[in-house]
């Protein structure tokens, strides 16, 4: 795209990292969220890439957001490890859980990491994928703010709660999803309201629960789940498992500590680690490549093709960023 500029991956991870440093993040937190941004940004995942910078000020401007905060890890059995985000950004609890993670769910069969009081504002597909590049597979998944209302109800009590999954395949990259369960993230409705375009049906309420296709009233009023009441009741497990599950906070209680902040969500996140040998033997492989390959032989493709596209474009191209995007992380850091 002629407004894009086009930067080696070391660029793009060292100005995520100068920004945050610059506005007085640890080391360690700026280091796990430059990584996370440059991957998403690598990948042509915008929303989630350096775009997502600027709101980190107003997370940390959050009176309970911990610029020094320390990831906690406690062994709570043989097959869970908690980690204690401290108040910081999650990213760096749950990078720093799962060697743990890993560990369990080799020596088990599997494994969980209960993420806890992380501010959570990042991709899911990330970790994952690195788990499943340690030969095992992977579910994670979190609560956001109570955005999107039940199928069937009007008023919001759900969050766009996403839910990433991984499986590993031998000599190829992992098979990997990665999406909220909402209708679409917030981020595309905003975009729809900045560019003055109509939602499609089915996204939205209004604030008095009619179905609405003007961005704004949805975001005033209430989001709708996918799939209606399939979506609905996935956002509900998520809810429940890395809500009360973890003794952490439902995505009601979220927007609630927030309280008008407009900090990224606070709350836990889960993620399980599993041997995909464990029950299915040596044979799994084959079994799991031959279904694979029977999506794509009939040209259907796989979730993450396109991220890999993109990643293999910027490695041979550098990774775009839109230049309007880029001066406006300089000129937040000229001060
Ligand atoms: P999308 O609806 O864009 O779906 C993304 C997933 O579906 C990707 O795995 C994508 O693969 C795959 N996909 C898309 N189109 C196809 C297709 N035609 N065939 C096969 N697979 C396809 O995602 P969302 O907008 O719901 O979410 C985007 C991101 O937002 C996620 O990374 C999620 O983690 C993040 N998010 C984070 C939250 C948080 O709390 N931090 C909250 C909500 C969302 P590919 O990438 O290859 O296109």
């Amino acid at each position: 795209m002629p407004d894009d500029i086009l930067l080696p991956e070391i660029e793009v991870h060292d100005l995520a990292f100068a920004f945050l440093r610059h506005h007085g993040l640890s080391a360690a937190q700026s280091e796990a969220m430059a990584r996370v941004l440059t991957r998403a940004q690598r990948d042509g995942c915008l929303s989630h890439g350096l775009q997502r910078l600027p709101g980190t000020l107003e997370t940390m401007a959050h009176p309970a957001f911990n610029r020094e905060a320390e990831p906690k890890l406690a062994r709570v059995t043989p097959a869970v490890v908690s980690v204690d985000a401290d108040h910081g950004f999650s990213i760096l609890a749950s990078s720093a859980g799962i060697p743990a993670l890993v560990d369990s769910a080799r020596r088990l069969g599997i494994g969980v990491l209960a993420g806890r009081n992380g501010f959570h504002s990042t991709a899911l597909w990330p970790q994952v994928e690195d788990i499943a590049a340690q030969g095992l597979a992977a579910l994670s998944m979190n609560p956001t703010h109570d955005w999107v209302a039940p199928a069937g109800g009007v008023r919001p009590v759900l969050g766009t709660n996403p839910l990433a999954f991984a499986w590993p395949r031998p000599g190829r990259r992992p098979y990997v999803f990665d999406f909220a369960t909402s209708a679409a993230s917030r981020a595309d409705i905003a975009l729809h309201r900045q560019q003055g375009r109509a939602l499609p049906e089915g996204w939205g309420l209004d604030p008095g629960g009619r179905p609405s296709t003007d961005p704004a009233a949805v975001l005033d009023g209430a989001m709708l789940p996918f799939g209606g009441h399939k979506g609905s009741a996935l956002a509900t497990m998520i809810e429940l498992l890395a809500g009360p599950f973890l003794g952490d906070r439902t995505s009601r209680q979220s927007a609630a500590f927030d309280a008008g902040h407009r900090a990224a969500p606070c709350h836990g996140e889960l993620i399980l680690a599993f041997d995909p040998g464990l029950l299915g033997g040596p044979e799994h492989h084959a079994a799991a490549e031959e279904m694979l390959d029977a999506i794509t032989d009939q040209g259907a493709r796989l979730p993450g093709a396109r991220r890999h596209a993109a990643r293999d474009k910027a490695g041979r191209e550098g990774i775009p960023v839109s230049r309007a995007l880029h001066r406006r992380i300089l000129a937040m850091m000229a001060g």
